[in-house]
């Protein structure tokens, strides 16, 4: 039998990056929030140990390269695993676009694998492994609401976040995580960043509070590298509070009304923009079918 999980793609409400660190890392605090926008992966046992990954957008690589075959494998190491899988994805998160398409698909394989091969749900080493793939993985494997410490790895969940309509809107390039990260100037760090008004705001459910404490580190390297970012943000800024999602370079604006949302939405598509109309998820990882 088959398992099926969903992977689903995610913003940061907050991304502060508050030092460099001498492993090449940056230390952030972030708080990661779901969306309903998420791929598809079908996992099926195959008696031969092999892995094989078939993929609907052919831009994608469908083998080492791509974050889910390194998850199975890495998983099947771990566990000594003398199986193999066929796994099917179904891409709908757009790709390099600071949604963690990528980290979200990889996650999904954990989940999906040890529900497939029945292995035993040992979260701390999941965590590990998931941590080895990429500092989004451990969060998309619970997600929901959470705060993201250390490179954005250590995660503590947190109360659902009030419910919104989320546009999302892409200037039509991409943009690679590393550069960014390596445009920030010591400037642009924030290291005294204090996130107890959007921690505050979350726990009260207070939506007025959660907008107003929007913030993003990486948007004044991401507007210098491509100040493309930056028109498209304040074309949506016009419309809803908006953010860049991750390192960019796609942006979202949080609206209350469904309405609202879709005439920002459909404004936007009419001038050729990519948009997407999603919403917040409040506790997605039960996502298996
Ligand atoms: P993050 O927000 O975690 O930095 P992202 O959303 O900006 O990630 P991804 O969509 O994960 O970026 O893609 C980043 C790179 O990873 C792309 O260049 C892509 O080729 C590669 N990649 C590997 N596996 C996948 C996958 N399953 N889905 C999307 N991209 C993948």
């Amino acid at each position: 039998m088959p398992v099926c999980e969903k992977a689903y793609a995610k913003i940061n409400l907050v991304l502060a990056v508050t030092a460099r660190r001498t492993d090449g890392y940056h230390e952030l605090q972030t708080i990661y929030q779901n969306l309903t926008l998420h791929d598809t992966l079908q996992l099926t046992s195959l008696a031969e140990d092999k892995i094989i990954l078939t993929c609907d957008d052919p831009s994608l690589p469908v083998g080492p390269d791509n974050l889910v075959w390194r998850a199975a494998e890495r998983l099947k190491r771990f566990f000594r695993i003398s199986r193999g899988v066929h796994i099917k994805l179904q891409k709908r998160i757009p790709v390099a676009a600071g949604l963690a398409g990528g980290s979200s698909d990889a996650a999904a394989v954990l989940r999906g694998l040890v529900r497939l091969w029945h292995l035993p749900q040992d979260w701390e080493e999941l965590i590990q492994l998931a941590a080895e793939l990429g500092s989004d993985v451990p969060y998309c494997l619970f997600g929901g609401t959470a705060l993201g410490t250390g490179r954005g790895e250590k995660i503590t969940t947190l109360a659902p976040c009030p419910h919104f309509y989320v546009v999302l809107a892409n200037p039509g390039f991409k943009v690679k995580t590393a550069e960014i990260y390596h445009s920030l100037t010591e400037a642009d760090l924030e290291p005294g960043y204090d996130l107890t008004p959007m921690l505050r705001a979350l726990a009260c459910g207070d939506r007025n509070g959660i907008v107003a404490n929007l913030s993003n580190t990486l948007e004044a390297a991401a507007f210098r590298l491509s100040p493309a970012i930056r028109t498209l943000k304040d074309k949506l800024a016009q419309k809803a509070p908006s953010l860049m999602c991750g390192s960019g370079p796609t942006v979202f604006a949080l609206f209350t009304a469904q309405e609202e949302a879709e005439e920002a939405a459909l404004s936007l598509r009419r001038e050729g923009t990519a948009v997407w109309l999603t919403e917040t998820i409040s506790q997605p990882t039960a996502g298996g079918e």
